[in-house]
């Protein structure tokens, strides 16, 4: 049984945050979920897959983050309890949908799980996604600590059931990707099945309908703020008259550095878990107590320039400190450190010797650069284009995937990316624009996402690109995830479509389609020098599984390879390809044999024919 289904209240678990939420969810009730995989909140999405093979509860990956609330959205105005998933840009894609449903409401619990990530670990912006609640008019609600991450889940869902409303749950990658002891709860029941009364006067948005809902959001808006002002996750600790405001998981930082500042009897703390709307009652009789505040939050200064817009409602004059007074940055993540440092700083309390070790030791650590991994296909297709493209002035849009790691050297196949599925529209701007070729690339999920839109649009529109369908089976980067394109059977999963990406592209009517292997690398450049040639929108499907998930699937594994004594150290083979597997000693090249995967692309690359596959007795 998995692990999260356990029905043993009283149990502690050891979870990671993202299993926390997925527990929560379990225990309220969930019925239905959907996501588009998105890092940090991935292993929410992977752990209801995994618990939908053995359970009530119904999960799916969707195409994309606005299809998945739809799906959640339809389900928990059955009355049922739904949970969508996604990180911070996810809910740009999704928020088409979700400003209107602000409107609509739900019946069922809906919880928006949105998990932001600052420092830009695994993400092309950090953006802040508390400006949706305030842009969509939804609560808000932020956990500080993994266990906590898993009760404010439930709360969540009650909230959204009292308010009628979607609720957002944001988490940040601390909380998503940190461990805790997790004490489990009841498990309640799903109610898996639900029921709709037409009543198109209060569902269907056309203006008439939406003029009043909008009445309706706003007056939610309030009753929201009421709970807010009443609500357990909104708590002061400690005395004093410095006063320090914070959400997420800032509060533990603050919560340490005034331990160990010694600060205790001097500051109290506002921790604002129901962070949206402001609780401003709260929030004004905190003031009240203060004569020095500071704000500790990390991305945009959201809470500090709503608690400044107070103070001057309520003619309270004091300062107020935060991001707007330089103290803190709003650029990536904090730390215990950095929070203690600021908060003496602006308190004017002094330091202790053993508070300054701590950045020491995160200077001792290696930087590793991301790199596609030794044998990933992406590289042999890459180099293939090179080859394909030489003596061509060509632009290479990109999209979001491994693949965009192809910008670093040697393979340097990346110009423009802006966001998923962004390939396509980007390609036919500069088409349009360049006297270039354009070149562009998109992986199997990205395509199904939304790269498709973009195609269609290049076909109807007569643009002139090449498309690479970067085809490898999966959803790489973020785990290894199913797509429509993903023969589920294989898998021994039933109940499942599948979707061909060739026969989708040639109903588009794309004017030249080809598929390649790409580790047979002279048919492949023979073949994209072709599709290059070609006027018009050309596609082709660079077609091997991804090596890594292929390790995961247990596929058989070939022998690797090894440089022989015929190499004359010309070096192409890293100057062209870069394979992590190869490292050089002694200034020759060499392979690692448990890095190799044995593609052979590098053994096609060296002008001596010096790189062999391993035989017996061969070395
Ligand atoms: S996970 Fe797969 S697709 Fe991503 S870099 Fe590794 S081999 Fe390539
Ligand atoms: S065969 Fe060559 S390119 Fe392929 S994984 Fe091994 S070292 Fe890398």
């Amino acid at each position: 049984m998995h692990k999260l289904l356990t029905d043993e209240p009283g149990k502690k678990m050891l979870l990671l945050g993202n299993e926390a939420i997925a527990r929560g969810a379990v225990e309220a009730g969930v019925a239905i979920a959907a996501a588009y995989p998105g890092t940090p909140s991935s292993e929410i999405s992977l752990n209801f897959f995994q618990m939908s093979q053995e359970s009530e509860l119904y999960f799916e990956y969707s195409v994309n983050e606005k299809v998945s609330l739809e799906v959640a959205a339809a389900a928990a105005n059955t009355g049922v309890r739904a949970m969508c998933i996604m990180k911070h840009v996810g809910m740009n894609v999704a928020a088409d949908a979700l400003m209107t449903l602000a409107y609509v409401g739900v019946r069922g619990g809906l919880v928006i799980l949105v998990a932001d990530d600052p420092s830009m670990f695994s993400s092309q912006n950090e953006q802040d996604s508390r400006y949706y609640a305030k842009l969509s008019g939804l609560a808000m609600l932020e956990p500080s600590t993994i266990e906590e991450a898993k009760d404010i889940t439930i709360r969540a869902f009650e909230l959204s059931e009292e308010l009628e409303e979607p609720v957002l749950l944001r988490t940040t990658t601390r909380i998503n990707h940190s461990t805790a002891v997790v004490t489990c709860g009841d498990i309640s029941p799903p109610k898996t099945k639900g029921d709709f009364t037409r009543n198109p006067m209060r569902y269907v948005t056309v203006p008439a309908v939406s003029r009043k809902l909008h009445v309706r959001l706003l007056d939610n808006l309030a009753r929201a703020e009421e709970t807010a002002n009443q609500s357990s996750l909104n708590f002061t600790e400690g005395k004093g008259n410095w006063g320090i405001i914070c959400n997420g998981v800032s509060y533990t930082y603050v919560s340490d550095a005034v331990q160990e500042l010694g600060i205790e009897e001097k500051a109290t703390i506002l921790r604002l878990g129901f962070s949206h709307p402001l609780p401003r009652e709260k929030v004004n009789s905190f003031l009240a107590g203060c004569d020095r505040v500071l704000i500790v939050e990390e991305g945009e200064p959201v809470l500090e320039e709503a608690v400044k817009a107070l103070a001057q409602e309520k003619g309270k004059l004091l300062p107020i400190g935060g991001k707007s007074t330089a103290l803190f940055s709003r650029l990536g993540e904090f730390n215990p450190a950095l929070v203690r440092e600021k908060i003496s700083a602006w308190f004017e309390v002094q330091e202790t010797l053993h508070d300054k070790q701590e950045p020491l030791i995160q200077a001792e650590l290696a930087p590793r650069p991301p790199t596609l991994c030794a044998g990933c296909s992406h590289r042999a297709t890459f180099h293939a284009v090179k080859k394909a493209a030489a003596g061509m002035d060509v632009i290479y849009p990109t999209d979001i995937g491994c693949y965009t790691l192809g910008m670093l050297p040697p393979l340097g196949m990346a110009d423009f990316l802006i966001c998923m599925g962004s390939s396509t529209g980007t390609a036919a701007g500069f088409s349009r624009t360049l006297d270039k070729k354009v070149v562009t690339f998109c992986g199997d999920s990205t395509f199904f996402h939304s790269a498709m839109a973009g195609l269609v649009n290049a076909v109807f529109n007569k643009h002139n690109f090449t498309l690479i369908i970067l085809d490898n089976g999966t959803t790489a980067m973020t785990g290894h995830q199913p797509h429509p394109g993903v023969d589920m059977e294989k898998h021994g999963l039933s109940g499942f479509g599948k979707i061909d990406i060739e026969e989708v592209v040639k109903a588009l009517g794309v004017g030249y389609l080809s598929v390649i292997h790409p580790f047979k690398l002279n048919k492949s450049i023979k073949v994209l020098q072709e599709a290059f040639a070609y006027k018009g929108v050309s596609v082709v499907i660079a077609r091997e599984i991804c090596t890594l998930y292929g390790k995961s699937l247990k596929m058989p594994k070939m022998k690797p390879f090894y440089v022989s004594d015929k190499c004359q150290n010309h070096k192409d083979c890293i100057d062209q390809l870069g394979c992590p597997a190869f490292f050089v000693k002694k200034g020759r090249v060499n392979i690692d044999p448990d890095r190799c995967t044995g593609c052979a692309l590098c053994a096609q690359v060296c002008p001596e024919n010096a790189i062999r596959p391993v035989k017996t007795n061969d070395k």
